[in-house]
């Protein structure tokens, strides 16, 4: 056995395992020119929300946070009341890795858990959730968050969102998208941004910087402004204003001048599916989910677990409360970096299966 990866810079741990994108770090450089105004009054802010606006094609309110805990949990209380329910899949991030933030943030608001499919809420269990209970005892729901794409590398397709936006219509649910992979979901689906966000009747978006590439900082865009009202004062008692905001939104700047958050995104996309390309057919290995975005999930046998960990290389064995071997690539992900963890996957799975392989 070969122990080539040690030292290896590059893992599948996490998309936030990798760095700066050259966009991203280049504009930083270009915002740190002299003296700028602070706490948002500069002109980065100004020219990072103007792309925004120019991507979703509509005047959206813009806000930078630091990070995707605040950017939901402050979204999600500019939604509803204490006494409100927000309804999400099981694995949600809101739900599994936020440490309750959200519920903090708006006062005590009940998060309803829904089951479904490969990651994804669906109409029967929003119809479960809200016909549930009527009465004055129980949250009433009032918002749908939906992970576009999803905690395990799936995507709701246009129509699926459609139908969904139907039915929180009919429910008089808001819809908030944790779309810290929204990047990967829109170059996987191939869509304007527009059609799966306010045309699909989302309320407001939290688009992740971070792991298309920026150091750090979400943006949270609300296509609904009534609801981005006195957001600005939330976000300063929940400690996500930025007083050197330029640092915060240039980046924003490098990366949706050129497009170049949608090719990023693309490329990471794209080493996810030529994992699952090298890992099909491997002995004892499944693959848990479609591969829509850039993460694969899979099956492992320990042996090749703990093979491959013994190798140096780094990725979750069960992240979010998920079953599966997470393999995440990132924007800097090679095809030599898939190919060299596939070679060492394949070679411990045919040797955990002996000579019947
Ligand atoms: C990474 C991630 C976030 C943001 O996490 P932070 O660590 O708070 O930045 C939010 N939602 C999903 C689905 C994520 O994967």
């Amino acid at each position: 056995m070969k122990s080539v990866t040690a030292a290896r810079a590059r893992h599948f741990a996490s998309d936030n395992y990798a760095g700066i994108c050259p966009e991203a770090f280049a504009a930083m450089v270009e915002a740190n020119r002299g003296h700028e105004v602070s706490y948002g009054d500069d002109s980065w802010t100004q020219k990072a929300s103007d792309l925004l606006r120019e991507v979703f094609e509509t005047p959206c309110e813009v806000f930078f946070v630091f990070n995707g805990t605040s950017a939901n949990s402050l979204a999600l209380a500019s939604l509803c009341q204490s006494y409100h329910s927000i309804l999400c899949h099981e694995g949600a991030h809101v739900e599994t890795s936020e440490c309750g933030a959200p519920e903090f943030f708006a006062n005590g608001t009940k998060v309803l858990l829904l089951p479904g499919a490969q990651g994804k809420v669906n109409v029967d269990a929003i119809a479960q959730a809200v016909n549930k209970r009527t009465d004055i005892h129980y949250p009433k729901p009032r918002v749908l968050s939906l992970t576009q794409g999803t905690e395990v590398g799936t995507v709701y397709s246009l129509a699926e969102l459609n139908t969904l936006a139907e039915a929180a219509r009919r429910y008089q649910l808001r819809i908030h998208m944790d779309g810290a992979r929204f990047a990967n979901a829109v170059a996987s689906l191939g869509v304007s941004p527009k059609e799966v966000t306010w045309q699909a009747g989302v309320d407001v978006l939290c688009f992740g910087g971070t792991k298309n590439g920026l150091a750090v900082g979400e943006a949270v865009v609300f296509f609904n402004p009534e609801l981005a009202r006195e957001f600005d004062y939330r976000c300063k008692q929940g400690g996500q204003l930025a007083s050197k905001m330029r640092f915060l939104s240039a980046p924003w700047v490098g990366l949706l001048q050129d497009g170049a958050w949608l090719r990023h995104a693309a490329h990471s996309n794209a080493m996810a599916r030529r994992l699952e390309a090298a890992l099909r057919g491997v002995p004892g290995v499944e693959i848990a989910y479609p591969v829509q975005t850039n993460s694969v999930f899979a099956r492992l046998p320990e042996p090749v677990i703990e093979g491959l960990h013994a190798r140096g290389w780094r990725f979750y064995t069960h992240v979010g409360g998920w079953e599966e071997s997470r393999l995440m690539c990132s924007w800097d992900t090679t095809p030599e970096d898939v190919d060299a963890f596939a070679a060492d996957l394949r070679e411990l799975a045919m040797a955990a299966g002996g000579a019947t392989c």
